[in-house]
């Protein structure tokens, strides 16, 4: 009868989000000789205060007949949401997408939201210097994803698709510039956060556990040397028939946009507070994405996940 009323409780819990301790408590006690605790607790600190907390537990111990009974169930409001962040060329975006299709999560690619705005910005001859300019602009843009293969997620805003033109080297040099604005930022985060306060989320950038979700289950901070992040830079560029580009040219573009990113006023990149950092020199896409794996089914208890 234990587990089944904290079962019941669970049931009651997913469709209300609400847990009625009291009448949990009365309703073991018809059975029980003596509740020894049973309590509504966070389920990774164990304490009490849950009022912002996604996964939390009930556990109890009772004493019935002879016998001591424990055993508990976890509850959780949204599914989880795993935040990675890192500097440019890290291999966030790879990673991210694969992870996401493993847990059938969605994939949010916070940086193409920036850089879909900045192409935005310039093509529409914003002068977003000027902060009224920018607000009144910023009211009438909405930034969508549109998944079109397995493989390929449109980026559109307003209408105007600009997957590939917003990897352009052109936005590339304006696009932490852009980034460091307030009014952009504001505007974004709340975006980002409507797309994924359902959680079931993958998210990538430079704030995400620090400021977009900072209740993310998981926080991986996701580097490379700066070597190895201009090496895979030059690749891609190639693969997508760039030509021959110089590898230190590429290397200073690099540096200057992790300068930029990482010394900005508002949310400017850092390792959260409780992120895991991840350094994937010598490792391939499979072998990150398997360990980010691993460290989230260890994080997320088993019976939650599916
Ligand atoms: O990740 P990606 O290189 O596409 O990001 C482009 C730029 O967008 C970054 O260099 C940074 O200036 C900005 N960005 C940001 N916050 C995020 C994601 C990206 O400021 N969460």
């Amino acid at each position: 009868f234990f587990s089944e009323e904290l079962l019941n409780a669970k049931r009651i819990f997913n469709e209300t989000n609400n847990i009625n301790l009291k009448k949990l408590i009365k309703n073991v006690e018809k059975h029980a000789i003596k509740i020894e605790y049973l309590e509504h607790v966070n389920a990774f600190t164990l304490q009490s205060s849950i009022s912002k907390t996604n996964i939390t537990m009930l556990a109890g111990a009772i004493i019935c007949g002879d016998t001591r009974l424990i055993d508990h169930v976890f509850l959780m409001k949204r599914q989880p949401i795993i935040a990675i962040d890192g500097p440019a060329g890290s291999g966030k975006s790879t990673v991210t997408k694969l992870l996401a299709k493993k847990l059938n999560f969605i994939y949010l690619d916070t940086g193409a939201m920036y850089r879909a705005l900045s192409w935005y910005l310039i093509n529409e001859k914003i002068n977003f210097e000027n902060v009224q300019e920018l607000s009144a602009f910023l009211k009438n843009v909405s930034i969508t994803f549109k998944t079109v293969s397995k493989s390929l997620q449109e980026v559109i805003i307003n209408n105007h698709v600009v997957t590939d033109k917003i990897r352009s080297q052109e936005i590339n040099s304006i696009v932490s510039s852009i980034a460091s604005i307030k009014q952009v930022r504001e505007f974004l985060v709340n975006e980002q956060r409507k797309i994924g306060n359902k959680g079931g989320i993958v998210a990538e950038g430079r704030d995400i556990g620090s400021k977009v979700f900072p209740n993310s289950e998981l926080k991986i901070f996701l580097t490379a040397t700066i070597d190895e992040r201009a090496r895979r830079r030059k690749l891609e560029l190639e693969k997508q028939g760039c030509g021959e580009i110089s590898f230190k040219e590429l290397k200073e573009q690099i540096k200057k946009r992790d300068f930029d990113d990482s010394n900005r006023k508002i949310s400017p990149l850092i390792k959260a507070e409780n992120a895991i950092e991840i350094v994937s020199d010598g490792y391939d896409i499979e072998q990150i994405t398997n360990k980010i794996l691993s460290i989230y089914l260890e994080t997320i208890p088993k019976e939650l996940t599916p």
